[in-house]
């Protein structure tokens, strides 16, 4: 087999997470991952399909992944055996800063000579910090789209080229990394998004070539729910307080003046590509209708044409017209949404950023069951600006009325979680906390790294507010949790057996974080790590206190067939020679 170019390593959250104790939290009870964050970001999809196609070799390889389904997988042994040109490693969301370090720590020590090369949104946002900070790196490639400059990086490295006239890329001078750090302009930001693709016929060629279906997993579960998505556009219009990947947010970090979106024929053929080989549901990234009504009309039209019956989840940012959900329910036979109205506050609301009341969300609820969507998901916060612990569980009695309103129709499934664990830097509020009434702990990178080494999540939590204490936001996080899954069982969203266990679970966590909340207070450092140990170990601790400890994880899968995948369409993938989507190649 040829060298390899570039290995995409995805790390977990916390690199030591099989030995260290911790309690990660609920976040990931509302996301496919577990506690440690083991999707790996759409991107490196569509960097390995663009690298490819320009010539170099790529592989990925989900290093949490394999290290959560296997005890026993040794990554230093792993990543001492690859002999790439050099190791790529996402830093996009800062959830995986500890484990992402780590993992550059190793493969550094066991090839000193192989360069480490970061991305994503947090190392674009800490990129100096990073290089100044953390010797074992040596590039990051800055801003949302790194596709063409990581091409050129690559060639540069090969040919011993120069580094100065790359795009987008922070880099030390001298071969031996002990030079200045230089900052090159972040000049790569294309307009659109026709030149790259999330194609997952190239994915399961990759499966094949390495024989790694593990390295490859997008997450534990995939195989028995192999949930897709494709995505509509980098960046945003809208600016959500919180949020890192809002307009204001791309424009200072990214240089991104408008966002980029994927042509809505592109668009629907990735749909049909998934389709043709997987049964199973495919999340569209980005409200269709963002980019205007022109866009989503084009798309729907493209859909029209070749109705699929794998269901499709549609995230909208504000509540669409009847009239357009008319347009989806001609061209879509199974469609879904999911919203996130954050609060049932409207002033909450408000202040992050959603700009809409409860009656547009209402009517838009009543339109979309109206017209047959199979399901509805709707997404509430807790650390939102201006909400109180009285206004989070106020959110789940706006839960119960409407589970009352549309009773009839079943398929209503409200969500709560905390906004955890770290405010996204660049974030409005990030950026300015005393202005939006937040109090940040944690602002340096190697701040939020040994965060991440706490032992529970109320520790890990880079903020608290004018109106909620760390505290009242665990602990509002657990009630809430508590209300709204009872409120499930009585509405018959879940059995009564999974309600009870979701309950044993809140109260097993709850009661374990006050414990570690008196461990936190001895004096002696030494005797906390002791009297941690017993209490949290590892693995154990992560599926008993951070999973499904809000809501029970199924129930955010929306259906999809019992034979999940079109085995003959894959194995002609397989053996095909690949035909491109693009004319220049
Ligand atoms: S949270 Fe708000 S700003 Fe962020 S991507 Fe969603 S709509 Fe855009």
């Amino acid at each position: 087999m040829a060298a390899l170019d570039l290995i995409l390593l995805h790390p977990p959250s916390l690199y030591d997470f099989r030995k260290r104790p911790g309690i990660h939290g609920p976040i990931s009870d509302v996301v496919p991952s577990t506690p440690i964050f083991e999707m790996y970001p759409i991107g490196f999809a569509s960097l390995s399909e663009y690298l490819e196609r320009h010539g170099l070799r790529v592989r990925i390889v989900n290093i949490a992944l394999k290290m959560f389904k296997d005890e026993r997988f040794d990554v230093e042994r792993f990543i001492r055996k690859q002999k790439p040109v050099a190791f790529g490693i996402d830093l996009h969301w800062m959830a995986h800063v500890q484990g992402a370090l780590a993992l550059a720590e190793i493969v550094k020590c066991y090839h000193p000579e192989t360069p480490v090369i970061l991305g994503g949104l947090s190392a674009t946002y800490y990129h100096e910090e990073i290089l100044r900070q953390y010797p074992f790196i040596d590039f990051v490639v800055r801003g949302d789209s790194t596709e063409k400059p990581l091409v050129q990086l690559l060639h540069a490295i090969k040919e011993k080229g120069n580094f100065g006239d790359i795009p987008n890329l922070t880099w030390r001078e001298g071969r031996d990394g002990s030079g200045e750090i230089r900052v090159n302009p972040l000049t790569y930001v294309p307009e659109n998004l026709d030149d790259i693709a999330i194609d997952y016929r190239h994915i399961m060629r990759k499966v094949l070539r390495y024989v790694d279906p593990t390295g490859y997993q997008p997450f534990i579960d995939w195989y028995s729910y192999p949930v897709t998505a494709v995505f509509t556009c980098r960046g945003c219009t809208y600016h959500c307080k919180t949020c890192g990947g809002s307009s204001l947010t791309f424009r200072s970090m990214a240089n991104r003046q408008r966002p980029a979106y994927r042509d809505p024929k592109m668009l629907a053929r990735d749909i049909f590509n998934i389709s043709d080989h997987l049964h199973g549901p495919i999340m569209i990234i980005g409200d269709i209708f963002q980019p205007g009504e022109d866009y989503g009309l084009a798309f729907l039209q493209e859909m029209k044409g070749k109705p699929i019956s794998n269901h499709i989840a549609f995230e909208f940012f504000v509540p669409p017209s009847r009239r357009l959900f008319e347009k989806i329910a001609e061209s879509i036979p199974n469609f879904n949404i999911e919203i996130s109205p954050e609060s049932h506050d409207e002033e909450v609301r408000r202040a992050f950023g959603r700009p809409y009341d409860n009656k547009a969300l209402e009517t838009m609820i009543t339109d979309a069951v109206d017209l047959g969507s199979k399901r509805i998901d709707l997404f509430f916060m807790i650390g939102l600006p201006k909400q109180t612990y009285a206004s989070v569980l106020g959110t789940v009695d706006y839960c119960r009325f409407l589970l009352e309103r549309f009773r009839s129709y079943g398929k209503l499934i409200p969500f709560i979680s905390p906004l955890a664990p770290f405010l996204d830097p660049g974030s409005m509020v990030f950026e300015v906390p005393e202005k939006y009434g937040y109090r940040l702990f944690y602002r340096t990178v190697e701040e939020h790294r040994r965060a991440l080494l706490t032992p529970s999540w109320k520790y890990i939590l880079n903020y608290e507010t004018e109106w909620m204490t760390r505290d009242d936001i665990v602990y509002s996080t657990y009630e809430a949790g508590k209300r709204l899954n009872r409120l499930k069982a009585e509405f018959g969203l879940i059995d009564q057996k999974t309600a009870e266990s979701v309950e044993m679970r809140i109260e097993a966590a709850v009661r374990m974080m006050k414990e570690i909340d008196r461990i936190m207070t001895l004096p002696d450092p030494k005797e906390r790590e002791i009297q941690l140990e017993p209490t949290l170990y590892g693995r154990r601790s992560l599926h008993a206190y951070s999973m499904s400890t809000v809501c029970e994880k199924r129930e955010l899968e929306w259906p999809t067939r019992f034979i999940r995948m079109n085995f003959i369409k894959i194995l002609k993938t397989l053996l095909m020679r690949r035909k491109s989507q693009f004319s220049h190649e």
